[in-house]
């Protein structure tokens, strides 16, 4: 895929994000102003997906939306198919004056074994979590993608993440 890939604009029930014209955006079409979510999907294996949710329901649980990441990402290492979990970095943000958290890790992900043989896939993914009050929502920007593609996905979900509006 094309690095310089011009990006467009999606946006739906009051908030907004920029996404690259390579991608197949796939709308989950049961997704509702107060829940849902979108994914981005480029010509290769690597997937962007927007996800929001009421942000009573983790905010009951979640202090700040560092520690709905921390969450996140605990749930992403106990994974079935994940070893060897990684933190590289993990940076607190403001998103349009609400504090967030921009993670990104490493793993590998263990494939089926087919007569006996498995391989290891190493995986990176990065994450955005923000905690709008402004809408009541809570949003989660993420990236599922092959470790070799480490510069290219960064830099486009950088792009992504300076366009996002969440009110
Ligand atoms: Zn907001």
């Amino acid at each position: 895929m094309a690095l310089q890939s011009n990006f467009e604009n999606f946006s739906m029930y009051g908030f907004a994000i920029d996404y690259p014209d390579a991608c197949r955006v796939e709308f989950n079409s049961k997704s509702r102003r107060e829940a849902g979510d979108v994914a981005f999907k480029f010509p290769d294996s690597a997937k962007i997906f927007l996800s929001w949710g009421e942000l009573e329901k983790v905010s009951k649980r979640f202090g700040s939306a560092e520690e709905h990441a921390d969450y996140s990402l605990d749930m992403m290492k106990k994974g079935k198919h994940v070893t060897n979990f990684e933190r590289i970095s993990r940076d607190t943000i403001s998103m349009h004056t609400h504090k967030s958290s921009l993670n990104k890790v490493r793993f590998d992900e263990k494939t089926l074994k087919v007569f006996g043989r498995g391989k290891d896939l190493p995986r990176e993914a990065y994450s955005l979590h923000v905690h709008c009050d402004k809408s009541n929502r809570y949003f989660v920007l993420y990236t599922m993608a092959p470790a070799d593609s480490e510069g290219r996905v960064g830099r486009i979900i950088e792009s992504m993440r300076e366009s996002f509006h969440c009110h």
